[in-house]
């Protein structure tokens, strides 16, 4: 069977189900690269240019984990995925880049992903890639249903609040038999704002969220956030950002601060070396500042931060907070 590879980062964490339910229906084998660890990412580091963020080496270092197990290389070129905002350029240029980061991948399927909406363009855009692979009509049109239904529910347990591992883990299971998180039962939540490739990779965020886990914290993040949500603030800013993932990243940050208000503070997930980040960071500070001083930490990730120094800024975060819990219930008290 023909052997497709994806790796495991960026739209990984968006797309993944209708990629993979798409690509098995039209008859190719889908391999998805390993979990990352400290080889994935020196390969990264390796193969990429300096300057490139964080997350662009670790694509690379994905690819690397994948180039000598499959026959192709799926990276769609993801332009928009909605009739306003446009992917950050790295997107745009991704397969080039990967392309011609090496002599010796295997080729790579790069189709155009240019939504208004998936209802009106995901099919032509599935078609395509079906075509390429000479497969029927009908396991194309199968496959494309099939692939919407995946990538809806994926997205709507991620509303319910689980966290991508476990939307995949339960895709094919009945709601009535999934474990979804209860409302506030913590004491502190967080809001964990950040782009999905760099909050939900364990390594490269230094076991974030399982540590904050570990502490008993509530845990917020923009894909738990409904797009209906989010729409609501995207007209909240006189102008917004240019780009997808950092609009997604500001507008649930506005939501649940200005909206929700259940969460104790905010931590933002950098990653090195991103320009939008750069600006979503101060934007989210001085919103946070405004409301009422809602405690805000910044944790840049970048090839050399580990989870021991991630790990004494968040204790030192929390400490703070329970302090001021605690000094808040006495006033009241
Ligand atoms: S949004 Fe930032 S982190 Fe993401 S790919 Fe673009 S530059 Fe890199």
């Amino acid at each position: 069977m023909t052997k497709i590879g994806i790796p495991r980062t960026l739209s990984y964490y968006t797309f993944y189900p209708l990629w993979k339910t798409f690509l098995e229906e039209i008859g190719l084998e889908v391999i998805l690269s390993p979990p990352t660890n400290k080889k994935t990412l020196d390969l990264g580091v390796q193969e990429t240019v300096n300057d490139a963020c964080v997350p662009i080496k670790l694509y690379h270092g994905h690819v690397m984990a994948l180039k000598d197990k499959v026959d192709f290389l799926f990276i769609p070129r993801l332009v928009k995925a909605d009739d306003k905002n446009t992917f950050c350029p790295k997107f745009l240029g991704l397969p080039d880049m990967v392309r011609f980061s090496r002599e010796d991948l295997p080729p790579i399927i790069d189709p155009t992903f240019r939504m208004k909406s998936l209802r009106a363009s995901l099919f032509g855009f599935l078609y395509n890639i079906g075509r390429q692979f000479s497969a029927s009509k009908t396991s194309i049109i199968q496959g494309y249903l099939r692939a919407r239904k995946a990538h809806k529910k994926y997205h709507y347990l991620l509303n319910r609040g689980l966290f991508p591992s476990e939307a995949m883990e339960n895709l094919n299971s009945p709601l009535r038999e999934i474990d979804f998180p209860g409302p506030g039962k913590e004491e502190l939540t967080l809001a964990v704002i950040g782009y999905p490739y760099s909050i939900f990779d364990p390594y490269i965020s230094g076991n974030l969220l399982k540590n904050l886990q570990k502490m008993g914290i509530g845990i917020i993040t923009p894909e738990n956030i409904s797009s209906k949500d989010l729409k609501t603030f995207s007209r909240y800013l006189p102008q917004n950002f240019f780009w997808y993932y950092s609009n997604r990243a500001a507008w649930a940050a506005l939501h649940l601060i200005n909206k929700a208000k259940k969460i104790d503070g905010i931590i933002h997930v950098t990653a090195f070396g991103c320009g939008p980040d750069a600006m979503l960071n101060k934007l989210l500070e001085l919103e946070a500042k405004h409301h009422d001083q809602l405690p805000f930490l910044s944790i840049s990730i970048d090839e050399h931060s580990g989870e021991a120094g991630i790990l004494t800024r968040l204790e030192a975060f929390i400490d703070m907070l329970e302090h001021k819990k605690k000094a808040e219930g006495s006033k009241t008290a």
